[in-house]
């Protein structure tokens, strides 16, 4: 499949049906698969032979959606999770266990950078949080010796701040560690991390790579590039009591790190995703290509149209030149960022409410990256605990509207837009 473009792999990469088998990927509504003998199965377990035998562990559905999201990055293989947040925890937690450091940007998903600083704290891990934007000096000012990897988006959620993936890459390895990406604005379509030195990519596939807002998950994937014989990684590079003394890096190769995820973490963490989920999920990849187009289209006309407007304080899009990102945007999302942009109403915290309440096509939701067009104000939702000053301190203004803009057509986007704004 690989020759492919990705808009072809997006739709058949992952699933090619054999003779009178069904056109559509199939749901595997099953936990367990069937063997003539124990000696088999027990083979299954050892990891010497390869099959399913426990949808905790693996099922031809998720399966076949694993491998087209491995496809769509550029990796050697990928692992469905239960949420984004499973998928961020098992990246880190597989090569870093408690005694071990994480670099980490600041600018990220405010769900991780609770499960970071608040319960992988708890569990043993050190963080040292570092603007994203920091300089080289800075980010090699950060390590330690027990530090593991760094962590950071592609595209900030919800500060769209564009990640020098090549700064971060080449630091990371200079002190023996990879870079681990949150890839879930951009999506695959507009960022391919593997070609810029990250070492493993997660996502929300909640967000864009769904696309219709039905399933909760996330994904893993392992570019196979990182060595991990360099004396840091014990855990892929010593023998599994567990599975009889395997070492991963000798068994499975450059698929080290994604088959130790699974056998190892998922099967003693147990957050898989099921094969219903996969199964919408992979309804969603179908169109991703297509979809992101029009959501980076419909957000630049949206932005741009929102620079206009005097009732608007400020606009922040990386895919607009006033913005400070624009050109590392440029540089690695050369056909476009995400459908998300942020913006003040002049009024503060009331003319937001106001201009949001106003609005008849676009909803108020607590979600990004589906199809239609939705609002948030985080400084009354998700930062609602905060006062006006300690907003400022996080970044976040109380005039600060965030806009998932939808694939509907741009000109009834704008018109919705341009008649709450009217009314303020
Ligand atoms: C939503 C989100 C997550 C968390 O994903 P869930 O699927 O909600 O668990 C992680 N990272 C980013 C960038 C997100 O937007």
């Amino acid at each position: 499949m690989s020759h492919y473009h990705i808009d072809t792999n997006c739709i058949h990469a992952g699933y090619e049906p054999g003779n009178g088998e069904p056109r559509v990927l199939p749901i595997v509504q099953s936990t367990t698969f069937k063997y003539d003998s124990a000696e088999m199965l027990g083979e299954l377990f050892d990891l010497k032979a390869d099959g399913f035998f426990y949808t905790r562990l693996g099922n031809p559905t998720i399966d076949a959606v694993e491998k087209k999201i491995a496809a769509l990055e550029g990796g050697v293989g990928a692992l469905l999770t239960s949420s984004g947040q499973a998928a961020s925890m098992i990246s880190v937690l597989n090569i870093c266990p408690a005694g071990g450091h994480v670099v980490c940007s600041s600018a990220i998903y405010g769900g991780t950078f609770n499960l970071f600083y608040k319960t992988m704290r708890e569990m043993g891990l050190e963080f040292t949080f570092l603007p994203a934007d920091c300089t080289a000096e800075e980010l090699n000012a950060a390590f330690q010796p027990n530090t593991r990897c760094v962590f950071a988006e592609t595209l900030t959620n919800p500060s769209l701040v564009v990640t020098d993936l090549e700064l971060y890459a080449k630091t990371a390895h200079a002190h023996g560690v990879p870079l681990i990406v949150d890839n879930t604005f951009p999506t695959p379509v507009n960022c391919r991390p593997f070609t810029f030195g990250a070492d493993i990519v997660t996502h929300s596939t909640t967000k864009y790579m769904d696309g219709h807002a039905v399933q909760v998950g996330g994904v893993i994937v392992d570019s196979g590039n990182f060595n991990w014989e360099n004396g840091k990684f014990p855990g892929l590079t010593e023998p599994d009591e567990s599975y009889h003394g395997i070492v991963y890096t000798k068994q499975f190769g450059k698929a080290a790190y994604i088959v130790k995820a699974r056998t190892h973490l998922m099967r003693d963490l147990g957050a898989q995703s099921s094969p219903n989920n996969a199964f919408l999920l992979n309804l969603g990849l179908e169109t991703l290509a297509v979809r992101m187009e029009r959501h980076c289209s419909n957000a630049l006309a949206v932005a741009k149209h929102l620079e206009q407007n005097d009732k608007i304080a400020w606009v922040n899009y990386p895919g607009l030149e006033s913005s400070k990102y624009y050109g590392l945007a440029k540089k690695y999302m050369p056909n476009g960022t995400c459908g998300v942009i942020s913006f003040g109403v002049k009024g503060g915290r009331e003319a937001a409410a106001g201009f949001m309440e106003g609005l008849k096509l676009a909803s108020i939701v607590i979600h990004v990256a589906d199809l239609r067009t939705c609002v948030l104000h985080p400084a009354s939702t998700t930062h609602r605990q905060l006062n006006d000053e300690q907003l400022k301190e996080a970044g976040i203004g109380a005039d600060m509207i965030r806009m998932s803009v939808g694939i509907e057509n741009i000109e009834d986007i704008l018109e919705d837009i341009d008649q709450s704004l009217k009314n303020l």
